[in-house]
């Protein structure tokens, strides 16, 4: 019998690979998903699932059957890598309509695999090693991985919780001019090492849509710094009491160093489809869509040609969308109020942050595993959108992009909500 040698040799030495020898060092610095965990929980514990935000309700008729037509009409190979021409020319006429923002649908855009894709695709588009990115803390958890993917390290200013009810998480603006300012290493040079800011508006988890001040003063800081902002913008139609949503792409000064993601799974319910956007002057536009066209070749075919239908619907469309959201969160915070939860009022995406610090539970991990274990209701821990666990410790984040039956049913099962004491 044939014996391989260095089979035999290892045999012998009793060199075994340690697991680590084949990872990256890149994936030791971040874990598995904490929002996609709590689902897994939700459905091992049967649980009314508030953690993930994705709608439980179905998604407009008119945009199913157009992706039904479109698969039956045989759009079922590969798109252009960078986009279907109908859906980029819809993307650009909606920028248009709502931001005032023009937009060359040939050159400015690409498509990809939903924003998750658009954002790391961007981050590895322009980000070099060393090179910072600021991140406002709390974070919809993607933004760490992904700068950590790319090779940039994330540095975190903190949003403040609002201090009475009813008031807007805010942050200082010496903490967001020092992380622009930054510089590391031992190969110092009186340029800052910031590359670019994520911004998330509105915001992701705590429902903070930030005002056009808060935006002039990160401009600012952007064309001082000579730093792009890379803005998701997947929630800019779910907004309540009035607020607005603006793009930082339409200020003075950003339209040539702005990124805008955005994507069709809030917006229009079909967090499954996975088609998504990055807009970006020619130049940024060209880097990311070779990223993309290697990471994913490209976005689904019939669901892009869906999403030019979908993006073509009329005003009346996102004034109930709004209007729905408004009344799912008007059904769960009384609830959770009711049980006991500090409730920070979301302005406009479908998140509410809380605070749990009534139960007196060690910590948020603890009290998420009681209630999805105990109560049956799945929620985000707090935790998982700051850097150290310690931050968070104190808050859980719920999703109330549910049917109303699903939020009666929450509601039910909170009044079981007891103190550890
Ligand atoms: N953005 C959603 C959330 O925060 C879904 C996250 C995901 O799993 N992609 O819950």
């Amino acid at each position: 019998m044939w014996a391989s040698p260095v089979l035999a040799l290892l045999s012998m030495t009793q060199v075994s690979a340690h697991p680590k020898h084949f990872l990256s060092d890149k994936v030791e610095h971040f874990t598995e998903s904490v929002i996609r965990e709590m689902t897994r929980q939700a459905m091992q514990y049967n649980a009314v699932n508030l953690a993930q935000g994705f709608p439980d309700f179905s998604a407009p008729a008119e945009i199913k059957h157009a992706a039904q037509e479109a698969i039956a009409a045989d759009v079922n190979q590969y798109a252009i890598t960078w986009g279907a021409k109908s859906l980029r020319g819809a993307i650009a006429r909606q920028m248009q309509e709502w931001q005032g923002i023009e937009v060359d649908p040939e050159k400015e855009i690409v498509v990809c695999c939903g924003s998750t894709e658009a954002m790391i695709a961007t981050l590895l588009a322009v980000c070099n090693k060393g090179d910072e990115v600021v991140v406002f803390e709390p974070f919809y958890e993607n933004y760490g991985p992904d700068s950590i993917l790319s090779g940039a390290k994330p540095r975190f200013v903190s949003l403040r919780p609002p201090q009475r009810a009813g008031g807007e998480w805010t942050f200082d603006e010496q903490e967001l001019r020092e992380a622009f300012k930054h510089q590391t290493g031992q190969h110092q040079t009186h340029h800052s090492k910031t590359k670019a800011i994520i911004l998330n508006t509105p915001n992701n988890p705590t429902g903070k849509v930030f005002s056009r001040k808060e935006l002039e003063l990160i401009r600012d800081l952007c064309v001082e710094y000579n730093v792009l902002a890379i803005t998701d913008e997947i929630y800019e139609h779910i907004l309540y009491d009035g607020s607005e949503h603006i793009s930082i792409a339409r200020l003075d000064g950003m339209r040539e160093r702005t990124i805008t993601i955005n994507g069709l799974s809030k917006s229009y319910s079909v967090t499954g489809w996975r088609v998504g956007w990055a807009v970006a002057p020619p130049a940024i536009t060209n880097a990311i869509r070779k990223v993309h066209d290697f990471l994913t070749v490209g976005a689904p075919a019939p669901f892009q040609e869906a999403g030019a239908v979908a993006l073509s619907l009329p005003a009346s469309y996102y004034r109930e969308l709004a209007d729905r959201y408004r009344m799912r969160r008007d059904h769960l915070i009384p609830a959770l109020e009711k049980a006991g939860f500090v409730c920070y009022r979301p302005r406009g995406a479908y998140y509410v942050m809380t605070d749990i610090s009534a139960f007196g539970f060690a910590n948020d991990v603890e009290f998420a595993s009681y209630l999805v274990r105990d109560i049956g209701i799945a929620c985000v821990p707090g935790s998982s959108f700051y850097k150290h666990p310690k931050d968070g410790s104190r808050q859980v984040r719920f999703a109330f992009c549910k049917k109303p039956e699903t939020l009666d049913e929450a509601a039910l099962r909170l009044e079981k909500v007891r103190a550890r004491r």
